[in-house]
């Protein structure tokens, strides 16, 4: 499988290359992708510079035709295209599928907004003068992506970037290569010229080429904090704009007055859907005083009987850790945890039948977590809950806040007050009230505050500030100069 660079598929310059295993059976090899370099993301990064140039002068609503006829491929290919994605990066076929739903809403979404690309007119000081003002692209955007929604979040920057007029070169997770394939098929053949949309495999290498190349004018990175930081700070010195998306530490709630199922039910989806490695993944469980002993006989209860397996079987409820340095970082997790707090579920590694091929960990759960434990603090990205007591809707709201991440946050009560000071104190960009912290939705802003992100938000109307400058034109037809500031004085 090859590189995709200005409508050809191609190999490395490199000549070298890396695998892309099933997490759930490693023996099963899905294909070797190109390990590229700088000089492949320069052939990319200039097949899109020149596309650029004609690209942007396509009227909008001719680019959101592609963008809707992408959406409907997504559409007719999502099935084949979620067992690509389970097979590579691991999450059940439900959660795959959802994935693509995304990117379709996001397709659909992105395509009207072309028509919708709204500047602001505002009244000149001076007479005779009108002052307007509009979105513009800015040229090629560099998309680098985590492996977690290999579809929905390269589509959350790709769609929205090219609605705008801007070309892409997309650099994918080294863990989720083939589905960026699908993508780029996709794009190709619902219309996108060639050179629009490129695709450059590998690793940091070809991710830093790209961060550093001059005509890369943009950069949308999803992933950890720590090479987001990083890029930022590559991004600082090349005065770059730069989107980041980055890790999460989220929690949620449960008063005394809450609705225990449905805190239960949002609690499993939330911590041990996609075995817990989502950004948004309930990673802090901070139960009221009142329900604490009772809520978590239930938890553990219905967690240990969720079923661990390969996504593809329909019975699956928790599929695998997506690839060995993640499987260790989670268990040395679990050992630490387990010289902080109390393991009462889990904590350990599931190798029994099938299973013994694949990276699978037990969901886990730690009680008596306190708020200086590493476990409470570090995103683990992986099946594994700490549970926190509160004394109260202050002291809970306090704990949720105790965290380096502002990404998602919940809150399970059926007391409006309560709610609502949640909605006002918790310090998160995504809160929910009696729901979990996952279920974004594609036309609202999505992003996070503190240590997950740096100011942008993609989905929604926001993610077009991300991918465009603001023009501001000011058109005079008094036939004289006027100066502004200096003729309108008051003097
Ligand atoms: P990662 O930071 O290791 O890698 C992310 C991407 O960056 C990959 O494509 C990688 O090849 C590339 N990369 C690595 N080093 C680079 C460098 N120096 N320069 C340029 N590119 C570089 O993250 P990961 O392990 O793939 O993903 C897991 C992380 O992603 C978690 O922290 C998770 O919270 C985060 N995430 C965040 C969101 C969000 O929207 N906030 C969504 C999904 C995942």
């Amino acid at each position: 499988m090859k590189n995709y660079i200005d409508g050809l598929w191609c190999e490395s310059r490199t000549g070298r290359t890396f695998q892309n295993i099933n997490p759930a059976r490693t023996a099963d090899v899905i294909g070797e992708f190109p390990l590229s370099d700088a000089a492949d993301v320069a052939d990319a990064v200039q097949a899109a510079a020149n596309q650029y140039t004609t690209w942007r002068l396509l009227p909008a609503p001719k680019r959101g035709d592609i963008l809707r006829r992408a959406g409907d491929i997504f559409s007719e290919r999502r099935e084949e295209l979620a067992r690509i994605m389970t097979r590579e990066m691991g999450k059940t076929l439900v959660e795959t599928r959802g994935d693509i739903q995304e990117a379709i809403d996001t397709a659909y979404y992105a395509a009207t907004e072309t028509r919708r690309l709204f500047g602001y007119t505002a009244p000149s000081e001076l007479p005779n003068k009108m002052n307007l003002s509009f979105r513009t692209p800015i040229g090629v955007c560099g998309i680098i992506t985590a492996w977690n929604f290999p579809i929905a979040v390269p589509s959350w920057k790709i769609l929205p970037a090219l609605a705008c007029g801007n070309t892409v070169v997309f650099k994918p997770s080294d863990d989720s290569p083939h589905s960026a394939n699908i993508f780029a098929e996709i794009l190709r053949d619902a219309g996108l010229p060639e050179g629009v949309f490129n695709v450059v495999h590998g690793t940091a290498e070809a991710g830093s080429a790209l961060v550093s190349h001059p005509l890369v004018k943009v950069i949308g990175f999803t992933g950890s904090t720590t090479t987001g930081k990083a890029i930022a700070s590559h991004c600082g010195e090349l005065n770059k704009k730069v989107s980041l998306e980055m890790g999460g530490k989220n929690a949620q709630i449960v008063m005394d007055d809450a609705d225990l199922q449905l805190a239960l039910n949002g609690v499993l989806w939330g911590a041990f859907g996609t075995t817990g490695q989502r950004c948004t993944a309930t990673s802090r469980l901070i139960l009221h005083e009142g329900i604490h002993d009772r809520f978590l006989s239930m938890l553990t209860d219905a967690a240990s009987k969720l079923v661990l397996g390969d996504g593809t079987m329909e019975s699956t409820q928790v599929g695998p850790i997506v690839n060995q340095r993640q499987l260790d970082k989670i268990l040395s997790y679990i050992d630490i945890g387990k010289t902080e707090a109390d393991c009462i579920l889990g904590g350990e590694r599931d190798v029994s039948g099938e299973k013994q091929g694949g990276y699978f960990v037990k969901p886990t759960i730690f009680t008596n977590v306190k708020p200086e434990h590493r476990i409470f603090q570090e995103e683990i990205f992986g099946p594994v809950l700490s549970v926190a007591k509160a004394v109260s809707l202050e002291h809970a709201i306090a704990l949720a806040n105790d965290s380096s991440y502002g990404l998602s946050s919940s809150i399970y009560t059926r007391n409006v007050d309560a709610a609502f000071r949640a909605i006002r104190d918790v310090e998160a960009g995504i809160t929910y009230i009696n729901a979990p912290t996952i279920g974004a939705e594609a036309h609202m802003p999505f992003g996070g505050i503190k240590g997950t992100g740096n100011g942008h938000r993609e989905g929604g109307w926001t993610v077009f500030d991300i991918f465009t400058e603001w023009k501001t034109v000011y058109v005079d037809y008094s036939g004289h100069l006027q100066r502004a500031q200096i003729d309108n004085s008051s003097e």
